[in-house]
Order: structure tokens, then sequence, then C-alpha cells
């Protein structure tokens, strides 16, 4: 059975700012669905992983960065649900605690220079050309099987939120909540925050992904780009953990939770506003920036 029951409450965060201006501001905890197959990666990785048992295929093939929350999910999905499985891993050979726990829970590692790297399938190709029971999944499991998974999200409120907000790399994820927003006619405005420079094809990319649904897309908190960061952001993560007790990364969620408090103080939403933040999961943006922390 390819299952994980899903443990995500919603928790509400109280800070003065937030009764200052009148607003209320929850987090959905999909980083307690699992420690390992966290966050959106359970969701992105549920179709898939069900397509590729009913394909009876035994070999799961995938592709990510040496600190990827996605490697470290699918290293430890493929063990839980009885697939072998192979990371592909960018750039040089490495070591770092991601692969290490990736390596535990049995996956394969294979480095590929960066360039060979962009070619996803011609690698799949060269590596597993002919074995029928591999299974070729695209890095961070994106394609419409993941967006599926994501809409799922909306599925499991409760109660009504005037505004979404879900940090994006690709931008499955925010496509598949946004579509799931849509199915079920709600009035919740969705905002996407990008993590990357340069994230006009994402906008474009989850308009097509979600039928032109509308949304907003808050292009202004990057940091400098994927996996930059500053004291500022880091700073924010200290702040926002040691008084919460709920983990954020400097790649993700940190800069999600960001762009909340920011654009709470610059009075971007009226009073009244119940605001939901979709906490996405991982803990190896933490550990891949263990050293521009200080402390
Ligand atoms: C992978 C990941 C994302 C990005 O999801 P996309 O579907 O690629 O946009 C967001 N947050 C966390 C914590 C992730 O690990």
């Amino acid at each position: 059975m390819i299952d994980l029951p899903i443990y995500s409450p919603i928790e509400e965060i109280f800070n003065p700012l937030f009764s200052s201006k009148g607003v209320q501001l929850f987090i959905k905890r999909d980083d307690m669905i699992h420690p390992f197959i966290s966050g959106n990666k359970w969701r992105k990785l549920k179709y898939i992983l069900l397509e590729a048992k009913k394909l009876q295929k035994k070999h799961l093939v995938t592709f990510g960065g040496a600190h990827s929350n996605h490697l470290l999910a699918a290293a430890c999905a493929a063990a839980k649900f009885g697939f072998s499985c192979t990371g592909i891993v960018r750039g040089e050979n490495v070591e770092n605690e991601t692969l290490l726990l990736c390596r535990l829970f049995g996956m394969h590692l294979i480095f590929e220079d960066r360039e060979s790297y962009r070619d996803k399938p011609a690698l799949f190709k060269k590596h597993f050309n002919n074995d029928p029971e591999a299974f070729f999944i695209d890095e961070g499991g994106s394609g419409p099987f993941a967006a599926t998974g994501c809409s799922e999200l909306i599925d499991e409120l409760t109660e009504p939120y005037d505004h979404l907000f879900c940090a994006a790399g690709t931008g499955t994820t925010a496509a598949g909540i946004l579509s799931g927003i849509n199915r079920k006619s709600m009035a919740t405005k969705m905002h996407v925050i990008p993590v990357l420079k340069g994230s006009d094809f994402l906008k474009q990319e989850i308009e097509n992904l979600s039928n032109g649904a509308s949304f907003e897309f808050h292009s202004e908190y990057h940091f400098g780009g994927y996996a930059k960061t500053s004291d500022e952001l880091l700073n924010f993560i200290k702040d926002f953990t040691s008084s919460t007790g709920i983990l954020i990364d400097p790649v993700y969620t940190g800069k999600l939770l960001y762009s909340i408090y920011d654009l709470i103080s610059k009075d971007y939403f009226v009073r009244e506003s119940r605001i939901l933040a979709v906490h996405t999961g991982g803990i190896t943006g933490v550990l891949g920036m263990a050293d521009r922390f200080k402390f």
C-alpha cells in the first residue's frame, strides 16, 4: 500500500505586530506529515509512486542538488514503499548530511557535472536505458501527478482564509494548491513567493498549470536567488524559530514567512484578514547553510 496518513494541523502564530495590524496568521504544518518525506514532497510523490507501482516499476530514478529535500524524500519513500532507488546528483562528488541520510535510506548516488545534469532524460537513458523496471521521476517530482497531489491540501481546510501563501521553486506545489482553490470555488486569494531570481517563466508556468486562475506573484523576496541568503533573512529565521518552536529554512519557508511579515508591516492586508502560510517542510536547507548561521 502506498499511502501516508496526512497529519498537518493548522496553528495560529502570535506576534505583537499581528495584533497591532489586526490580522491573524496561521501556518499549515505540512512539515509534520513525515520527518523525511516532508511537506509538499509527500504530496508531490504520492501519485507518482502510485503510477510507478501500477506500471510495475521497481527502481525509482530521480534528480536533485546535493541538499535536495526531494532526493531525501524520494530515498525514504522508496525504502518505505519497497522500491530501490537511484539519485542523480548535480555537481561534483560531495558528502554532506543530506546525502548521508539518502544513502542510509538505501539510495544509490550518481554525481553528474552541471552541464550533463541539464539533460535529465539523456542521463536516464545513459544509466538505465535497458532497464524496464526503472522509473524516471523529474527533479523535484514536478508534473501533473504532483500538482494533483498538492491540490488535495485544500480539501483539508475546515475554516475560511482570506489569503494563502506558498513558496515556489518549480511552482508545481503552488499551481496544485491554486487549482484546488479553484475547484472548490473558494474566495481565498493565492499568493506565490518565488525563491529564485528572474522567475517570470515560473509565473507563466503556474498560469498554464492552473488554467489561468488568478494569483498574486511576489517576486521581490528571493534574497538574491535560489539558496542565496542574507544576515537579515538568517536573523529572521532565528527569531521566528526560537519564538514559535517551528523550524523554517533559508531556502524556502524562511523567505515565505519573511515576505508575510514584511507585507503585514507594510499594511498590505486589510484589518481582520486571516492569512494561511503553507509550511512545505524541509530541513536540508538548514543543514546546507549550517556555517552561515552565527551565534
Ligand atoms: C521543494 C520545496 C518547495 C518547492 O516546491 P515546488 O513545487 O518546486 O515549487 C518549497 N518548499 C520546500 C520546503 C521544498 O522542499
